[in-house]
């Protein structure tokens, strides 16, 4: 599986790893972890992709407070590398083009003396 992230993804995620910074993390066992934030704590599940806050499961892309997770559970010089696998396949470079393909048509399209292609 080919799980190269779109650049403007793999930059809201590494924008999210820096929020990541203001939590204050507990390890437990089999990639659990406690975060405390500002006002309360939150507990993630890095083998079930899940956040007791429950935005992990919505956005489908690791938060901040996945990032901490992960950060801490590969390290940081690996998070690049390992961060795409914490991301819904549906969002990875190689299904967006799988779902787009088709859908580009090149059309010639004759304007005077000029043939040009049109994109559509
Ligand atoms: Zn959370």
């Amino acid at each position: 599986m080919n799980s190269i992230l779109l650049p403007r993804l793999n930059a809201k995620i590494m924008k999210n790893g820096k929020e990541s910074r203001n939590l204050t993390i507990t390890a437990a066992e089999n990639g659990e972890y406690e975060l405390l934030g500002p006002s309360r704590e939150y507990g993630v599940k890095l083998r079930e992709y899940s956040c007791q806050c429950g935005y992990w499961q919505i956005s489908e892309i690791p938060y901040s407070h996945a990032m901490a997770a992960i950060s801490h559970y590969y390290g940081k010089s690996v998070l690049k590398d390992k961060v795409s696998e914490f991301v819904h396949n549906s969002l990875t470079k190689s299904v967006y083009l799988q779902t787009y393909r088709g859908m580009i048509h090149y059309i010639p399209y004759q304007r005077g003396d000029h043939t040009c292609l049109l994109v559509y």
